[in-house]
């Protein structure tokens, strides 16, 4: 059986990163999971993107006989994302929205939210897709993780209507 674990190479000093991969090899380790939280450091500014960090994380733990689960980090659309698109935000049934802070935050059918993240996942899979360490991909990260799969903002609300009326008239 080949066991794996999370890793998040961003949460840690370069330096660690020997250490962790060491330990890894030997625990028996073989596969990490990694990326699912970091849009923030792929794309700390809009449009402005940043790929080395993970250039050299999947390039150091590859040296390590460390297989990669890459994922993609549509789950935390990033701070400036929020204040600049706050309609992306999910609300609860009482129209409150969700706050930045935690992750899922987003609403599902945000046209710019879905616009986004197919731009920031495409150059990823385009980056990424014939590196020798990935052997799968993540799409995202625990659908549905508390009740985030329902949003009630007004795009929702309006979508939900005009179904209502096309269908039932
Ligand atoms: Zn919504």
């Amino acid at each position: 059986m080949r066991i794996g674990a999370d890793y998040y190479p961003e949460h840690w000093e370069k330096e660690r990163w020997k250490t962790d991969a060491e330990m890894m090899v030997k625990a028996n380790i073989k596969v990490i999971r990694i990326g699912e939280f970091a849009w923030s450091l792929y794309e700390p500014e809009e449009g402005k993107y940043e790929f080395d960090w993970m250039d050299e994380a999947l390039d150091f733990f590859g040296k390590y006989g460390i297989k990669v689960v890459m994922c993609t980090p549509s789950a935390t659309p990033p701070k400036w994302m929020i204040d600049k698109y706050p309609d992306i935000l999910q609300n609860d049934i009482h129209g409150n929205p969700k706050l930045f802070g935690t992750r899922k935050h987003y609403c599902f059918n945000s046209e710019t939210y879905r616009e986004k993240t197919k731009k920031l996942n495409t150059l990823i899979a385009k980056r990424y897709a014939k590196h020798p360490a990935i052997e799968a991909w993540q799409v995202d990260n625990e659908l549905g993780w508390s009740n985030t799969t329902r949003c009630y903002c007004k795009s929702c609300k309006n979508r939900f209507r005009n179904w209502l009326k096309e269908k039932y008239g």
